[in-house]
């Protein structure tokens, strides 16, 4: 036999049953969104280096040690598997001129790449749930957003999340904040840690969403960037925050919740559990009002989230359970092979009636015994069999019988008509 091949580590296979729960989740998902007029927008999985470089920034760790980044083998181009998707959607809205004729809300699912230490909740492919908003200034479109995520949090049956808030400002405020953070961090310098004094000087406002927590105090005592803010950006954030209210999604402010690149502005928020131990940020968003002008476009305020679907789904088995997978309507049960051309092509027509039907699948000398398919048939979940016989084909006819309730009760359906007796077939 030859040699096995394995999925790369930190990568995973999605299959039955489990991949029931991605289907009802996305289906969750894009009803939701209809009903907030988001539109999908779809980008590729690969894109230029640089995009994220600057888009993502590059004194994050995504960009310093996360990336998979690879040269394009023919022309020398350097290249990356999106680590999130922000910048791939800014760089589509510039390049297309997307918001020509005004804002735009968008959203997307997919897989991310991250090269970091796999663990619960930490993958190498991920997969994320975006909403971006695009051309909107005011923070009553921040406020949709949280308000869409908490939402989608509760259609999937998920409590026990908070919702933490922050502003960031705008660019002079956080630029004297930033003065009073490095100069309070030198006079503590012996407290720092190696990232954090590398951080100093290139990324200051990181140092305080640090995990160590030999930090902790001296993070704790360090300027906070609120008391930085001016007028107008305060009454961004009141206004968000009385937004919520109204709509009932609790918040509560961290002032340490920070994004260290400068082309964010005003709302950052994370939606946290603690029930998925370390791993407990579900989504993470915030305003990225100087992004277009970074990747070149015109200035463009725009603010959005991401949501990491593994986390979500483990809080769904955790707190909800299982998903169970819909069996089909109905199993065709087909004694011979000469059945096959009429059997299959009713089941077309009840399938194109909406009736979901599993077709027995025999071995390669025939169909298999009536016993072992009406097994199959009864494992399968299905409420009906659908017996294609010899005296049913000879009479025009399909048996269906019952598989669950009422078990054993049969009716004879004409084989002309499927379409007049489909619905009966159906949950
Ligand atoms: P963390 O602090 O957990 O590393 P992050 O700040 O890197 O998160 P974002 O870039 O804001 O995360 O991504 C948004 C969401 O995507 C996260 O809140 C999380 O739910 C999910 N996520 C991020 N990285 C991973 C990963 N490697 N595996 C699974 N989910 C992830
Ligand atoms: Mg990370």
């Amino acid at each position: 036999m030859a040699e096995k091949i394995n999925a790369v580590k930190g990568m995973n296979d999605i299959m039955p049953p489990d991949s029931a729960r991605w289907e009802w989740l996305e289906d969750k998902v894009r009803l939701l969104m209809g009903r907030y007029a988001y539109r999908m927008i779809r980008t590729p999985v690969v894109e230029p280096t640089q995009l994220f470089v600057r888009g993502t920034g590059e004194t994050t760790d995504i960009v310093e040690k996360e990336m998979y980044s690879f040269e394009d083998r023919l022309n020398g181009e350097a290249l990356t598997l999106r680590p999130e998707n922000t910048p791939g959607v800014v760089r589509a809205a510039i390049e297309h001129n997307l918001t020509y004729d005004g804002g735009k809300r968008l959203f997307y699912m997919g897989p991310m790449f991250r090269h970091e230490r796999p663990q619960r909740g930490r993958y190498r492919q991920f997969y994320q749930l975006g909403a971006e908003v695009l051309g909107f200034p005011g923070p009553e479109v921040d406020a949709e957003l949280m308000v869409l995520a908490d939402q989608l949090l509760a259609d999937l049956g998920l409590r026990n999340i908070r919702v933490e808030l922050n502003s960031l400002g705008v660019p002079t405020e956080r630029k004297a904040h930033r003065a009073a953070l490095v100069a309070y961090f030198e006079t503590h310098a012996s407290l720092l840690d190696d990232d954090a004094r590398r951080r100093l000087h290139t990324n200051p406002l990181r140092i305080l969403d640090t995990k160590n927590p030999a930090m902790q105090e001296v993070v704790q005592g360090a300027p906070q960037l609120l008391s930085y803010l001016g007028e107008a950006s305060l009454k961004h954030l009141e206004t968000v925050q009385c937004l919520l209210d109204a709509c009932g999604v609790a918040w509560k402010v961290n002032a340490r919740l920070v994004r260290g690149l400068d082309y964010y502005s005003h709302t950052v928020f994370e939606f946290i559990t603690d029930e998925l131990g370390a791993q407990g940020t579900l989504c993470g968003g915030g305003r990225y009002d100087g992004l277009f002008e970074v990747l070149g476009g015109k200035p463009t305020p725009a603010v959005g989230w991401g949501m990491g679907l593994e986390r979500v789904l483990e809080l769904v088995a955790q707190q909800a359970g299982a998903v169970a997978l819909p069996p089909p309507d109905a199993y065709a049960v087909i004694p011979m092979v000469q059945a096959l051309p009429v059997a299959m092509k009713t089941l077309q027509t009840l399938r194109a009636a909406g009736v979901s039907v599993q077709m027995h699948a025999g071995a390669a000398e025939g169909m298999g015994s009536m016993k072992s398919q009406f097994k199959k048939a009864d494992a399968s979940g299905a409420r009906y069999a659908l017996i294609f016989g010899a005296d049913e084909l000879a009479q025009g006819v399909v048996t269906v019988k019952s598989l669950r309730d009422g078990v054993g009760a049969q009716v004879q359906r004409p084989l002309a008509e499927p379409a007049a007796w489909a619905a009966a077939l159906r949950a």
